[in-house]
């Protein structure tokens, strides 16, 4: 069996990693190279695309032909996209309900097709690096991709040859490559990860060798790259300034001279915020950007963490609202882990030390962790002992590593935030997988008709917790069809997967006929934390009401059943009926009936108590009659076998 190799497809770079003799490491490519830039050149309509580097190298030439941050564009349609994000130097279409597509060369690329070729180059690299054919990976995505982009991921394998085995997490991730060492530790972490694109806070719990994820917050749409167009921005002013080209990269249809000119001015930009990670200054030079003029400055780190901090304020928000998800203030915290290449700027340490009331260590000698002798106080440790480029990758390993049967002591545990269900009669929810059910999970149940000569039954897929299914989110509806039968003589088996990936696959199946129907469902654990809570939240505080309401429902179900079958057998036997018997029958059958009546119209709550009271009086004034039904059907039957001569009738 092939080698499942983890890959980490960034939005600004990419990397492949494996594990050998079970040391996790990152592959390199034939130039020694472990980052792979998620860029890709199309230089005509039927040539090979360009990966990588080289991609690289000729996105200020070619910047209209050159597609960089494809990531951002996985997996959504034209009315997800702000207008401001499909500005982009190269040509970003989207329409509608359609998804986006670039458009070169006369050709429409899908975001897929284009990280497909970055896939294949890793694919190529590794292949070359370890001698051996590769068709299986474990790919990352961000905590905050929805199924739509976590499909659109599994694609992007599949077009490059690969048979995605797991998608996972990437804060997971890399609470794996971290956790590696501290198994026997219980302790919880947080995972700071602030890539190029996008950004998440991740609260992990380990303990004996398990991962459990207690809360993700994040942003599909902030990283490093916010951080360059402010550079960029900064610079372009200069540049004004100082009597050069006035450009305004918001202004849509820049022309091809311009769209190159700043091509190099955000890749100086780059340069010299990588450069201020580990120098106070950084020269920014940009000769001849017209024929006739020529650009430098000196950038300073202040400048530069002037220009930052109000996007690194932002990740603020995402801590602390992970944190109250997890139920955790940071100083339950054991370990901050800083992920993603942004993380590598001196600001964001301090701004995460100072939020997370963290105590530093970066350096590890031999046995000696420094720093860790002053980790008196409470507070958790920054721990940036993981390469921060490199943790996501290795964490991808390591999981593709666990599903081909090594490291059998880890295991990685994700739980539903919210239960899984289906609507049910009356407008209930009945929940098939209660929440924080840990993943992956099948669970069933048989249903049966409400309504005589049903065809097909309605499957509502609901998430929530609340009693009423309109007060759940609907992820989708289906139908399931059967024979016509009689109320409560079809039976329908409904099951639920939730699959490693978090995706939610619904069957139906007509237990008689064996006729089944499967439908995939949107993910079931990517919910925004605050949704969770919110839903959580309103479940207790209308506890009271939804409990009245489920009591009702029923009530009312077993009410109407008791009337339906009162008025059939009274129908039957009218002539046997004593008259005052008859009346007290319908005596308590009308009052029932206005118990009934004075049901809520909008709340649709009446007095469960009232009409339990009411219906059991009925059940009770109907002994008699039910008795003499069930005289008179089995007489029937036995005459019909000959057992009583035909003269014996009723009295
Ligand atoms: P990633 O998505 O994890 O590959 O992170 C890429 C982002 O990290 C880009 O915005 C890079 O500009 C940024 N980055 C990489 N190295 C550094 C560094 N040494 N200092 C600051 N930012 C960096």
């Amino acid at each position: 069996m092939s080698k499942i190799v983890g890959i980490d497809l960034g939005t600004t770079n990419s990397l492949v990693a494996v594990v050998d003799s079970g040391i996790p490491y990152v592959l390199a490519d034939a130039d020694g190279q472990r980052l792979t830039p998620s860029v890709v050149y199309f230089p005509s309509a039927t040539g090979q695309p360009m990966v990588g580097r080289t991609a690289n190298r000729v996105r200020a030439l070619h910047p209209t032909e050159t597609v960089y941050s494809i990531k951002r564009f996985m997996g959504r349609r034209g009315v997800d996209i702000p207008t401001e994000e499909t500005r982009m130097p190269y040509p970003v279409v989207g329409n509608g309900n359609g998804p986006v597509t670039v458009a070169l060369h006369g050709r429409q690329w899908t975001p897929e097709e284009i990280s497909a070729e970055i896939l294949k180059k890793l694919k190529a690299d590794a292949e070359k690096s370890l001698g051996e054919t590769i068709s299986r990976a474990v790919i990352t995505v961000p905590a905050y991709f929805n199924d739509a982009q976590r499909n659109a991921t599994i694609r992007a394998g599949e077009l490059a040859g690969l048979k995605v085995e797991r998608i996972v997490n990437e804060p997971t991730a890399a609470a794996l490559a971290y956790g590696l060492d501290r198994l026997q530790e219980q302790s919880r972490i947080a995972v700071y990860d602030l890539g190029g694109g996008t950004f998440d806070l991740s609260i992990l719990e380990l303990s004996q060798g398990t991962f459990q994820v207690l809360s993700t917050n994040g942003n599909t749409r902030l990283g490093g790259d916010d951080i360059d167009r402010c550079v960029t921005d900064f610079l372009l002013r200069e540049i004004g300034r100082a009597d050069g080209p006035q450009l305004d990269p918001d202004q849509p249809a820049l022309s091809v001279g311009d769209l190159s000119i700043l091509a190099r001015v955000r890749e100086a930009a780059e340069t010299a915020k990588i450069q201020l990670s580990t120098e106070s200054a950084a020269d920014v030079s940009l000769p001849f950007l017209t024929p006739g003029f020529s650009f430098s400055l000196r950038l300073t780190r202040s400048v530069l963490e002037e220009l930052a901090l109000p996007i690194l304020e932002r990740t603020r928000a995402h801590c602390l609202r992970s944190l109250s998800d997890a139920r955790l203030s940071a100083g339950d915290l054991h370990q901050v882990i800083l992920v993603g290449g942004q993380t590598r700027m001196p600001l964001v340490r301090r701004l995460v030390s100072q939020w997370f009331g963290c105590v530093e260590f970066t350096e590890q000698r031999g046995d000696v962790r420094l720093g860790e002798e002053y980790h008196q106080t409470p507070g958790p440790q920054l721990n940036t002992g993981v390469h921060p480029d490199e943790a996501v990758a290795l964490g991808a390993a390591i999981q593709a590593e666990i599903l081909a049967g090594g490291f059998r002591h880890l295991l990685l545990l994700d739980v539903t935030p919210l239960s899984l269900g289906i609507e049910t009669f009356g407008g209930l929810m009945y929940p098939i997988i209660p929440r924080n059910t840990t993943i992956p999970v099948k669970a069933g149940e048989l249903f049966t008709t409400a309504v005589d000569h049903q065809k097909s039954m309605l499957i509502h897929v609901l998430q929530g917790e609340r009693e009423r299914a309109r007060d759940n989110w609907s992820l989708g509806r289906f139908e399931i069809e059967f024979e016509s039968a009689p109320k409560g003589v079809p039976r329908v088996g409904v099951q639920f997967e939730i699959d490693a990936n978090g995706v939610l696959h619904v069957l139906a199946r007509d237990v008689k006929t064996g006729h089944q129907k499967i439908v995939t469902m949107k993910s079931a654990v990517d919910v925004a934390d605050s949704e969770v809570q919110r839903m959580v939240e309103e479940s207790v505080e209308q506890a009271f009401d939804d409990l009245r309401f489920r009591q009702w429902t029923e009530a009312k179900r077993t009410a109407s059943d008791t009337l339906t079958a009162t008025r059939k057998t009274m129908a039957e036997y009218d002539s046997e009926l004593d008259p005052e018997y008859r009346t007290q029958i319908i005596e308590a059958m009308d009052a029932v009936e206005k118990v009934l009546e004075l049901e809520n119209r909008s709340t649709k709550t009446g007095d469960p108590a009232a009409l339990k009271a009411a219906t059991a009086r009925l059940d009770e004034v109907t002994q008699a009659l039910a008795s003499h039904a069930m005289d008179q059907v089995m007489e029937a039957m036995l005459r019909k076998k000959g057992v009583l001569p035909a003269s014996v009738g009723p009295a």
